[in-house]
């Protein structure tokens, strides 16, 4: 019998008896019966082949803040998939059980049937994330086509390592809004991640954001990886003068998982992050794996009004007036 979740690659080139996967940055070049760096995908009698079509792992209905989407739709609730495997090696990953395995069967979701589950649990929108979305590129694709013509929202969390045509092809199938990852300076990342260099995720930001997607960028902050100024400081740096002082940056806590032992951030650092962020220009940073904390709220860049107050993945009030600060009437990068 055929194997529903396998499926032909859209991406791919071939090279003699080998092909390239051009899915992700690392461009695997695989010879026949190989399998590439992410374990999703494989030459299969001289044809590319995804091994996880459909194939779902985890599914949930999460508020766009879970991703975290603070600017994105506040309050409303997005059906979230994700599959398996990940094309980065970073050892703290906290979605492991899902993204550090090799494709196991999971539940056999089709895009309509996605579709139609997400308005029946009267969701505004789709999310793919948990592992890492770009490996299930095949499938998104279907989903954000059928959702947008349903009137829902699509968006990734993801850490941004997608070909440029990888990208181009969810931007034209319906990604409207992206959470991507960035994990630390041109060392950390090639070092932790194994290999992955993160100007490609940059340019995939800048990319991104010239074709209108809504951005927003999560740094994990974690001891002895990302946390000392200097590192911390070029990532706000970069969002400032690449991406807009006015995209957000989440500073996240990290908790021990997977490979790596080192102690859960302190609160302190996290502080120190939102400061270095501000001092980069930087309007909207927000702390993120701390809930209750009053740096998760959005505030008035210009005169401090408190505009969206959140308490772990809720919005307790939002009191903006037609996406303006109801004090001095500022204009809020929010989409809704
Ligand atoms: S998606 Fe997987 S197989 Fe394709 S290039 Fe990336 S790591 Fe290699």
């Amino acid at each position: 019998m055929t194997d529903p979740f396998v499926r032909e690659a859209l991406l791919q080139e071939r090279s003699g008896d080998r092909i390239r996967c051009l899915t992700c940055e690392r461009r695997c070049l695989l010879k026949p019966g190989e399998t590439g760096w992410c374990r999703t995908r494989t030459n299969q009698d001289s044809t590319l082949v995804t091994l996880i079509y459909a194939n779902v792992s985890t599914l949930s209905a999460n508020p766009i803040e879970k991703k975290p989407l603070y600017h994105f739709f506040p309050g409303s609730i997005a059906l979230t998939a994700g599959s398996w495997g990940c094309n980065f090696g970073c050892p703290w990953c906290q979605n492991w059980e899902s993204s550090k395995s090799a494709p196991r069967q999971g539940r056999y979701v089709t895009p309509r049937r996605f579709v139609d589950l997400a308005l029946d649990s009267h969701c505004q929108g789709t999310s793919i994330s948990f592992n890492e979305p770009t490996l299930s590129l095949e499938w998104s694709l279907e989903v954000f086509r059928l959702a947008r013509e349903q009137g829902l929202y699509n968006t990734f969390v993801t850490n941004g390592y997608m070909t440029a045509q990888a990208l181009d092809l969810l931007i034209d199938a319906g990604l409207d809004a992206m959470n991507v990852d960035i994990k630390g300076d041109e060392d950390a990342v090639r070092k932790h991640c194994k290999g992955v260099d993160v100007d490609k995720v940059w340019r995939n930001c800048c990319q991104a954001r010239e074709r209108g997607v809504h951005l927003e960028v999560t740094t994990l902050v974690i001891p002895g990886v990302n946390e000392d100024e200097e590192s911390l400081r070029g990532i706000a740096r970069r969002i400032g003068t690449e991406l807009g002082g006015e995209t957000p940056w989440h500073v996240s806590g990290y908790y021990l998982a997977y490979k790596f032992h080192a102690p859960p951030t302190p609160l302190t650092a996290l502080e120190r992050a939102w400061q270095i962020g501000k001092d980069e220009g930087l309007e909207y940073v927000y702390l993120g794996n701390v809930a209750g904390h009053r740096l998760e709220n959005t505030y008035c860049p210009d005169c401090g009004r408190l505009l969206i107050e959140r308490r772990g993945l809720s919005v307790v009030q939002n009191n903006l007036a037609d996406n303006s600060c109801p004090g001095c009437g500022r204009a809020i990068a929010i989409v809704t």
